[in-house]
């Protein structure tokens, strides 16, 4: 349905059938895109849900009705985390953006060593506005998550992904396509097919992912040896992304790049009668 709006809706705003839109949203369905009573669009709650929603009128303001489960599945099954250091001035931004167009399903951008940027709170609530405006552009399901500037050692030390990647721009490690490749390829993710929450019901606990992998790429100074070597006292393996030397806002694409091409669902080739 790529004809309709889309807009990003928080799971909590949904009961029976019926989305509580904010007066930002209405203002933003109503204003900025026009819409009025009986219109269509997509809601989607960045958790893999997409519903088709018609505009409704009230005395209190717009409501949306749920009218359809639209079971589309464009993730890309594997649950991937991106650790980036911040780079300098906004490059931050266009990481966060087009990492979500990529299909990352968190964001942890990290403080390390050769960190120079001091990140105000300010910029998290941006970030999760870039996520959100690319998840919708991108016709994606899920939101990523977006969290606090979290420190290097911490980040490391807390990592629960199965597979774990450090980024390293010099030195005689594995490519990173060749370490995505014999990877099992994933399970269906869950999160399509489901009802939005009826008065009263809990969300369901979140399925456990089949293949989750976490990339940590450096700043513009790049990973001190003891960060390399904490990284892999934590389980990760040093990998490169080619020959050439990427820029911090460039190695992160490179990477999601890569799991795209290992991991992407891509149709079956038709036969040549
Ligand atoms: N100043 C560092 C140097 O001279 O070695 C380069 C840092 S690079 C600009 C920023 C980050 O991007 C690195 O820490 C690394 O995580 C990643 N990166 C860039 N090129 C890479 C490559 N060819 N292989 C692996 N990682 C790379």
């Amino acid at each position: 349905m790529p004809q309709l709006q889309r807009l990003a809706v928080n799971a909590a705003q949904i009961c029976d059938r019926t989305i509580n839109l904010t007066p930002e949203q209405q203002h933003y369905l109503h204003r900025v895109l026009r819409l009025n009573q009986g219109d269509k669009f997509i809601a989607m709650d960045g958790r893999g849900h997409w519903w088709l929603a018609v505009l409704e009128a009230q005395e209190t303001g717009l409501i949306a009705s749920i009218t359809a489960e639209i079971a589309v599945n464009k993730e890309l099954g594997v649950e991937v985390t991106l650790m980036a250091a911040l780079p300098k001035g906004n490059g931050f931004d266009e990481v966060v953006r087009q990492a979500t167009e990529l299909g990352v399903a968190s964001i942890l951008p990290l403080t390390s060593d050769r960190t120079l940027l001091k990140p105000s709170a300010q910029k998290v609530d941006r970030w999760i506005r870039i996520a959100t405006e690319a998840a919708e552009q991108s016709e994606r399901q899920i939101v990523p998550v977006v969290v606090e500037p979290v420190s290097f050692d911490l980040a490391v030390k807390d990592c629960h992904q199965k597979h774990r990647f450090i980024c390293v721009a010099r030195g005689e490690n594995r490519y990173l396509g060749d370490c995505l490749s014999p990877l099992e390829p994933p399970q269906p993710r869950a999160g399509t097919g489901a009802p939005p929450l009826q008065r009263g019901e809990q969300e369901p606990e979140e399925e456990p992912q089949e293949l989750s992998i976490a990339i940590a790429i450096g700043p513009e100074g790049g990973w001190t040896d003891g960060e390399v070597q904490k990284a892999i006292e934590f389980g990760f393996e040093p990998v490169s992304l080619g020959s050439r030397i990427l820029r911090a806002v460039t190695a992160p694409i490179v990477a999601l790049s890569l799991v795209g091409s290992a991991f992407e669902k891509r149709p079956s080739p038709k036969k040549i009668p």
